[in-house]
């Protein structure tokens, strides 16, 4: 049996795994820290018996990844559970924007801006299923439904700013805006609405689920139908260079690539190496988990059943502080991404204290503890939060970088989501997967189609190796 080894024990590093078990490989995946799961775990921080997700909490890409939903992850205990409303994106004035799964329920909750709404998700959210193969690897390949991918692709080039102008009211802009940030790059660059484009579809597709038991239930139903197909796991193996890798036919790279230039060195064809030493990551994530006794006492009624919250106000607000943070520069009200996965999975909580997931974005490599940016960005929105918070725990983004070598300076994304890497992964070509040595491939969250907890740049990269 031909055997091969996984570098990186995330989501992507087990997708990729799991695809080269499944085509009769024998696989060994080695991970740095003592368990698995790189941005998908669950733990304890605050208060026995609280669960937080550490990382990815929400996940509309994720139930709606082809290769999850072909793995049947129920079978191994994963189950999916969905908030009553997907995401709120409440304004000063204690109204907001709410998106819904369904197109025309959210189309009907956004006034004179339910038509634009309809006109850029109804037939996407509809097609998503046929369209996904397109966007769920490279980009620039010739596509197998043109017509689909180019009623999704022409919105997804345009500046966000320029697509916000679709919409009239603070709420749909606020809601689009909130979205679009995820993607980590200045809204008013090109194609800086594709990203939010991508969530939003798949989201009205299958929905902003959270995972049952947290997002640990993904890894250790993947880590499980892994095991089920021979599969190995080692944890608290770091690999530093090659000499610690055992002998293996492919090796299949679950990290960022300048960990990659560092570790294969001069192995690496010196374009490829420079490439990898150049490439660019994004501004950081500063998080914070806070136990609240009762919930957050949001003034606005749709952001108290969301399970996921965006606060950074109206959509020109969200742009400057966007701005400001690839600048270098910490905003004073930094756009704040709040969850609440209790609302779909009540299990996560300890009688009436809550578990709530909150991260900030900042400047890459910030030091600082953005807890209360965080905490003023939820009390603007919901008067009496700091009354109720019982304890909090905090990640910053230099200190993301310690939990997870992947997330360089706290860059959550694996990556820069600039023109150039969100076209072509981490260097100009059209093989993003190769490395340049022969066996070896790269599988992160560097390449397409880009971060998520969906699996599927560790299963592309793993078919690329086993094509060739
Ligand atoms: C705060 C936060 C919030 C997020 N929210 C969401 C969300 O809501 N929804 C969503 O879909 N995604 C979310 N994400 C993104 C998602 O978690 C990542 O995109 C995803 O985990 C990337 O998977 P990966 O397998 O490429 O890498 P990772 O999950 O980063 O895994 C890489 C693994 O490699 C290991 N490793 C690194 N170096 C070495 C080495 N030298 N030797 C051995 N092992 C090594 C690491 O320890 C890690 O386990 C979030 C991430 C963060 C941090």
């Amino acid at each position: 049996m031909s055997s091969a080894v996984v570098v990186g024990g995330g989501p992507n590093g087990l997708a990729a795994a799991i695809t080269l078990a499944r085509a009769g490989w024998d696989v060994t995946v080695l991970e740095a820290a003592d368990e698995i799961g790189g941005g998908t775990r669950t733990g304890e921080a605050i208060v026995p018996g609280l669960l937080h997700d550490h990382c990815s909490a929400i996940h509309p890409m994720a139930v709606g990844s082809p290769f999850l939903r072909g793995l049947d992850l129920e079978r191994y205990g994963l189950t999916w559970a969905w908030p009553e409303i997907d995401c709120a994106h409440p304004l000063d004035d204690g109204t907001a924007g709410v998106l819904l799964r369904s197109v025309a329920e959210t189309a009907a909750g956004l006034g004179g801006d339910g038509r634009a709404w309809r006109l850029l998700f109804e037939r996407t959210a509809a097609g998503y299923d046929r369209m996904s193969p397109d966007i769920m690897r490279p980009l620039l390949r010739v596509p197998r439904h043109p017509v689909r991918l180019a009623r999704f692709g022409i919105p997804a080039v345009v500046p966000a700013t320029l697509l916000a102008g679709l919409f009239r009211t603070e709420q749909a802009r606020g809601l689009f805006g909130g979205v679009a940030a995820h993607a980590f790059h200045p809204l008013h660059r090109p194609l800086s609405a594709s990203i939010g484009l991508g969530i939003l579809t798949a989201g009205h597709a299958y929905g902003w689920a959270v995972a049952a038991g947290g997002s640990q239930r993904i890894t250790d139903a993947m880590a499980a139908a892994l095991g089920d197909l021979g599969g190995k796991i080692e944890t608290g193996v770091r690999v530093r260079s090659v000499s610690d890798l055992p002998p293996a036919e492919l090796t299949m790279w679950d990290l960022a690539p300048t960990a990659v230039a560092e570790i294969l060195g001069d192995r690496l064809p010196p374009r490829i190496r420079k490439s990898y030493q150049e490439f660019r990551y994004g501004p950081g994530a500063c998080k914070v988990d806070f136990a609240v006794h009762g919930g957050v006492p949001w003034t606005a009624e749709a952001a108290r059943r969301a399970g996921t919250v965006h606060l950074g106000g109206t959509f020109a607000e969200i742009a400057a502080t966007e701005r400001e943070i690839h600048r270098g520069r910490m905003p004073e009200r930094p756009f704040v991404l709040v969850g609440q996965q209790y609302l779909a999975d009540p299990q996560r909580s300890a009688g009436d204290i809550h578990p709530i997931w909150a991260y900030a974005h900042v400047p890459h490599g910030y030091p600082g503890d953005a807890t209360a940016e965080i905490t003023a960005q939820i009390e603007r929105f919901a008067p009496g939060f700091r009354d109720r918070i019982v304890g909090t725990s905090v990640r910053s983004a230099a200190e993301f970088a310690e939990y997870n070598p992947n997330y360089v300076g706290g860059n959550i994304m694996t990556g820069a989501k600039d023109i150039t890497q969100l076209l072509f992964g981490p260097r100009r070509t059209l093989q993003p997967y190769d490395v340049g040595v022969p066996g070896h491939y790269l599988c992160s969250a560097a390449t397409p189609p880009g971060p998520g907890a969906h699996g599927m740049c560790g299963v592309n990269a793993a078919q690329r190796a086993l094509r060739r």
